[in-house]
């Protein structure tokens, strides 16, 4: 059976394989990695093999830091601006989709001023927003964006992001390592693991030094704050133990793989082949427009609600899981992320052509 869950996300199997095999071995030691400190020596190999592995996948340099938070990306929402919108108070953010628009809203609700600068909402989603020619960055502490808008669908891919010549800060949670990205564009970048990185528990930042040492921060308490994280090494308090040891092993697994760069033309093959498939198809729709398609998150539709509905929940009973789109959008969404094989998408497209003739 295939999981196309948008998040938490699948797994690779070997990964899977591997933490069966770790706790077997430490089964009755009661030093298996859900027990041991985070002060032990093996859990800082760990979380520094962690760090390193995703510096050299990202090629992130030397001046940002690589930190592990807990609160998933909905406190990055928050704590972005709480540490990095002080000096202007002023947010801009591109609403390109649902969670865009949440993160306006986090930082609004944490007492900072914020502008859309641009947003697709009216039209749906089914386009990005694009920077106005009249953008004033330097107004604004930081211009947001959602790298990839996991329940739209649409993707600001690396060699469309909007320019500034301001901070630019990105929420890569559904499409961190799934292609290459120059981290040197972004004064920021956040993403939950849950995912490309492995489980639910813990999230990435990666934080521009200097940017932060600007900054006068008031108000805010240490478990907020990125520096107490940068002084700590992500452990000023205890960090999600499991959830770091899974994510280095799903980072081992991209780097075995041959990195990002061969995680991005398995997510083109994959996400081609469907995208053409259902364009080709006079059953399913694509509201997303081409050069904006995401290739992680593929949304479709029969036009239908019942009928999706009634098509996702027979996906379901041929092990085809978690098809339905998000309840905010309805239709379908097939979730391919890094791990997820090319059959996977193969046995999907059986399914729809079955789908499509049965109704
Ligand atoms: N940002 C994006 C792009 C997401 O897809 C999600 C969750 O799906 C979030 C933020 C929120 O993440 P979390 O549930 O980890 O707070």
């Amino acid at each position: 059976s295939y999981n196309f869950s948008a998040g938490p996300g699948v797994l690779p199997s070997s990964v899977i394989q591997q933490i069966r095999k770790d706790l077997e071995q430490e089964e009755n030691s009661h030093y298996s990695i859900l027990e041991i400190s985070h002060r032990s020596a093996k859990f800082e190999q760990i979380i520094a093999h962690a760090e390193k592995r995703l510096r050299e996948l990202m090629a992130i340099p030397a001046d940002y830091a690589v930190l592990f938070i807990q609160g998933g990306g909905s406190l990055q929402f928050e704590m972005l601006p709480l540490n990095l919108a002080n000096q202007k108070k002023k947010i801009a953010v591109l609403d390109s989709g649902n969670f865009a628009n949440k993160a306006a809203k986090a930082a609004e609700a944490v007492g900072k001023s914020v502008e859309i600068v641009g947003s697709s909402k009216a039209d749906k989603y089914r386009f990005l927003p694009e920077l106005p020619g009249d953008f004033q960055a330097e107004q604004y502490d930081y211009l947001h964006i959602t790298t990839n808008n996991t329940i739209e669908g649409s993707t600001y891919h690396q060699d469309n992001l909007p320019q500034t010549t301001g901070h630019l800060v990105a929420d890569m949670s559904s499409n961190i390592l799934a292609e290459p990205y120059d981290v040197t564009k972004f004064s920021a970048i956040f993403a939950g693991a849950q995912k490309n990185l492995g489980p639910a528990g813990v999230t990435v930042a990666i934080i521009k030094k200097d940017w932060l040492a600007e900054q006068k921060i008031t108000g805010v308490g240490p478990m907020m704050r990125y520096q107490s994280y940068i002084d700590k090494d992500s452990m000023y308090n205890t960090p999600p133990v499991f959830s770091i040891y899974a994510l280095s092993l799903v980072l081992d697994w991209v780097s075995d793989q041959g990195g990002v760069a061969q995680m991005y033309q398995n997510n083109q093959k994959k996400a081609e082949k469907l995208y053409q498939y259902l364009d080709e198809s006079d059953f399913y729709q694509v509201p997303v427009q081409g050069a904006d398609r995401s290739l992680t998150n593929v949304v479709f539709t029969t036009g239908d609600a019942d009928l999706d509905r009634k098509i996702s929940q027979q996906a379901d009973q041929e092990g085809i899981h978690n098809l339905a789109g998000h309840r905010s959008v309805g239709g379908f969404r097939a979730s391919l992320y890094n791990a997820q094989p090319m059959a996977a998408v193969d046995t999907l497209i059986a399914f729809l052509e079955r789908a499509k003739q049965e109704n």
